[in-house]
């Protein structure tokens, strides 16, 4: 079964091809590798995923049917490379704030950020600002307003970058523990080794193109082949 399947997606920016025929699709309870050098159009399909972006020829169909990004948002957690945190508010209103949003009423997030934040140890920053903490700190607290509704679809940009290996070790550990659980995830990437490491399926796309797609083991040494060739090995 496919949580999420791509036909024919196209984006352009102006005349410039984004995203240039891209089909895919993703099985439920996969970690989906989306590997790109840079610019070669992964936030542009992440966008259109997510709904923020309507794609200018092609569909989406999302649990077999057409996305509908008003109804389907909620079974999404999205955690873009630019990160969403609102600078001035201390953390556990912001991480409340975000789970309210997406439907927890005040008693679940509640029971949830005790949960999470003493499972991520950052219990003694909840009234911290989010401008005192580090960029690796923002990135747990970014994660767990990620997961915190429990989606059934997890996106991750760059998920790793700018944390020390102690947390990112912790965080790859949690995607393991989603994925067995029956959460699909997306992990987008440019960096060939942490999609090995992580990843059961991936797609490489390269200019707006997709390279190519399918489980890991089957696809390793064509994968090599095709990075080297655009230059990501
Ligand atoms: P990166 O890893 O650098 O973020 P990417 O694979 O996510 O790269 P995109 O950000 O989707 O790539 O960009 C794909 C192409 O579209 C790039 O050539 C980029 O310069 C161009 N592009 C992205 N956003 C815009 C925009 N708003 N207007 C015009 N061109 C854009």
């Amino acid at each position: 079964m496919n949580v999420l399947e791509l036909q024919h997606l196209k984006k352009y920016y102006a005349t410039h091809k984004a995203v240039d025929d891209i089909s895919f699709s993703i099985p439920k309870g996969s970690i989906f590798g989306l590997l790109g050098p840079n610019g070669a159009g992964k936030t542009t399909l992440l966008r259109m995923i997510t709904g923020i972006f309507y794609p200018d020829a092609g569909e989406i169909l999302f649990d077999g049917r057409p996305f509908d990004p008003r109804n389907d948002i909620q079974y999404i957690g999205y955690m873009p490379e630019e990160r969403g945190l609102y600078k001035k508010m201390k953390v556990g209103e912001q991480v409340m704030y975000l789970a309210q949003l997406k439907g927890l009423s005040a008693q679940e997030a509640r029971q949830k950020i005790d949960y999470w934040f003493s499972r991520f140890e950052i219990t003694s920053w909840a009234n911290k600002k989010i401008e005192e903490l580090s960029k690796g700190m923002q990135q747990k607290v970014q994660f767990i307003s990620t997961i915190m509704h429990q989606p059934k679809l997890l996106i991750l940009d760059e998920p790793f970058s700018g944390l020390d290996p102690i947390n990112s070790q912790l965080i790859q550990d949690e995607i393991f523990q989603l994925a067995k659980s029956g959460t699909t995830i997306i992990f987008s990437t440019h960096r060939m080794e942490q999609v090995e490491e992580i990843c059961d399926h991936i797609v490489l796309v390269n200019k707006g193109r997709k390279v190519l797609d399918g489980p890991v083991k089957q696809i390793r040494q064509d994968f090599k082949h095709h990075l080297y060739r655009i230059g990501l090995d």
